[in-house]
């Protein structure tokens, strides 16, 4: 009986003591592995003190399982000090083990979204998501060298407190991530850079408006052309307006309806909501003007699958707005004007093409564009473009 509880439990080291329960499951068990000193491997312990650690144990068929171990804290004899009793599988200060992580990287893989994840396993979607970009972390470190895709997107993505920015590399002529690394800077992807093989027949690469992404891209893609993703452009774009709306009317622009009416795209505002803005418009006629523009500049930057003949009527249109910004003599205008203005080249092959980091774009706020983005990079491991369910 003991020997099949263990096989479920799959930790060879595990001495059960008695279960409880039947969802959640508590598994109480000790560690039957002979002891030795972390720090001189001495067998000649004290056993100082107990404490119980609960832990969250990979699911046995959708029950959640508890390990409530009994730790223990030894003074070794030999050189002294004491340590508290390790286990195989599951990291110091974590309360959760290395398979219950892996369950859930392994249910991400498959494409589940990281709200069905929380919702199934009764965690936070932000650890559903942390434990989907280690376990590509551990991927990446397990592989030695990897073929570069020919449309590669390089992004950043928050990883946690602690480790600070991780930089994704996805394929996107395939729809998947094919890696993480820590950092984004040039010098924590170096080493990362330097492995990749064929970096010279990449053809285009999708970044955001990253003068640290442009440079590592001219320097280790020698072949590429650099393509601006349009999520970011828009992003962009909208929080240079939003900026100029709170410099105006601070009040108004912390108003949330008002807000939400304002950010959202067009075609989606109903008659009554577009009166509403009017209504709002008319005390500020100059945020109407930048208003339209927005809208309209918006409008030029979400066209693609277009052939270089329709671009080059485009640009010049696109250029006349730039100038507009440039000109309009009001500071986050001219700000925008100027960006853009320095990534104008890859802004405009935007036209040419469809793929963005994003998948999806739009008018949204910057908290939901967020969690769409990682929302997004969950479902990207499909091997078809996934559907997304609006908001
Ligand atoms: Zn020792």
């Amino acid at each position: 009986m003991e020997i099949i509880a263990e096989q479920l439990i799959n930790l060879p080291w595990i001495e059960l003591v008695k279960v409880e329960g039947v969802n959640p499951l508590h598994i109480y068990a000790r560690s039957k592995k002979e002891r030795v000193c972390i720090h001189c491997q001495s067998k000649r312990l004290h056993i100082k003190d107990f404490k119980e650690r609960q832990i969250r144990h990979e699911n046995i068929s959708f029950r959640e399982v508890f390990l409530k171990i009994e730790a223990r804290k030894f003074k070794c004899l030999e050189c002294g000090k004491f340590f508290w009793e390790r286990f195989d599988g599951i990291l110091p200060h974590n309360n959760k083990t290395e398979a219950f992580r892996k369950q859930i990287a392994h249910q991400a893989f498959r494409g589940v979204t990281k709200k069905d994840i929380a919702k199934d396993y009764d965690i936070g979607e932000a650890t559903a998501y942390r434990y989907f970009l280690e376990e590509l972390l551990i991927k990446s470190k397990q592989r030695s060298g990897y073929q570069c895709p020919k449309v590669l997107g390089i992004d950043e993505h928050f990883f946690t407190k602690k480790k600070g920015y991780a930089t994704t590399f996805c394929d996107l002529s395939r729809n998947k991530v094919f890696d993480v690394v820590l950092g984004r800077s040039e010098k924590a992807l170096e080493v990362y850079l330097r492995k990749l093989e064929h970096r010279d027949k990449v053809k285009v690469v999708v970044i955001d408006l990253s003068q640290t992404y442009r440079s590592i891209v001219e320097k280790y893609f020698p072949n590429a052309k650099i393509v601006s993703d349009r999520f970011h452009v828009i992003r962009l774009i909208n929080i240079h307006f939003l900026k100029f709306w709170k410099d105006l009317d601070p009040v108004g622009s912390k108003n949330r309806g008002l807000l939400s009416l304002i950010r959202r795209h067009e075609k989606n505002l109903t008659k009554e909501q577009k009166q509403k803005i009017e209504k709002y418009f008319k005390q500020y006629p100059e945020l109407k003007a930048v208003y339209l523009f927005k809208q309209k500049l918006c409008r030029l930057l979400l066209i693609k699958h277009r052939t270089a003949k329709q671009c080059k009527n485009l640009i010049p249109v696109f250029l006349k707005y730039i100038k507009q910004l440039k000109e309009s003599m009001l500071d986050s205008m001219v700000t925008l004007g100027n960006t853009l203005d320095s990534w104008s080249e890859e802004v405009v092959r935007m036209w040419r093409f469809s793929k963005s980091n994003g998948i999806t774009e739009g008018f949204h706020n910057k908290m939901k564009m967020l969690v769409r983005r990682a929302y997004g990079l969950l479902s990207l491991s499909f091997d078809a473009i996934p559907k997304f369910v609006p908001y």
